[in-house]
């Protein structure tokens, strides 16, 4: 467990509990970089561009990337949890908070923060092509492959990391860290 101490200073790249894996400028440049590859692929989508939202993990990333995208475009969000506690990496999930507006005709590019077993993301493509979207693409900032239960394809990919539980920018601790502007991993005991 962390001490208050430990807490405070995580915001210190260097100092803290948690080691840097990508520093904030290493990640504004490659959000950069994806976001023109994005208006690039999707210059002919004008108004049909839905950007998705898997939250909570994914928001920081996505305010972000929406704005190094030069296309008009909607955002949407979707709270998706585990079924039960047992059931984590069954893959079963279930949407808590669904979109606002059909998506049917819409291409739609869903944002994760990370890929992990792939089990979740897996579910929720299959669950959103059954609402008829012109086109459903994945944008992940982060892909643990060595962890890959069930592989997806992912169109735009931020960064491949190793087996370790990282956080910040976006991605959480027990609810807290997500507004590191860095992303790290715990050092430590
Ligand atoms: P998957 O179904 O691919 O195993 O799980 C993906 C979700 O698990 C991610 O969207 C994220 O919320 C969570 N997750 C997986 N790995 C990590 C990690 O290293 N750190 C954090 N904070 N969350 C993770």
């Amino acid at each position: 467990m962390l001490s208050a101490q430990q807490k405070a200073s995580a915001f210190d790249p260097h100092g803290g509990p948690f080691k840097e894996l990508l520093s904030a400028e290493t990640i504004a440049a490659r959000v950069a970089e994806m976001g023109k590859q994005i208006t690039e692929d999707h210059r002919d989508h004008g108004e049909d561009l839905v950007l998705l939202s898997v939250l909570k993990g994914s928001v920081i990333f996505i305010a972000d990337l929406c704005r190094a995208i030069a296309l008009p475009l909607s955002l949407e969000f979707i709270g998706i949890a585990s079924y039960g506690d047992e059931t984590k990496s069954s893959g079963v999930v279930r949407i808590t908070s669904d979109l606002t507006r059909p998506i049917e005709g819409k291409h739609v590019i869903v944002v994760e923060d990370i890929i992990d077993t792939g089990l979740t993301v897996h579910y929720l493509m299959h669950n959103l092509r059954t609402r008829r979207p012109a086109s459903v693409s994945l944008c992940s900032l982060l892909h643990k492959p060595s962890r890959t239960a069930r592989p997806v394809d992912i169109d735009y990919l931020g960064f491949t990391v190793p087996d370790q539980f990282v956080l910040g920018y976006g991605l959480d601790v027990a609810q807290q860290f997500r507004n590191l502007p860095y992303i790290g991993y715990f050092d430590g005991e």
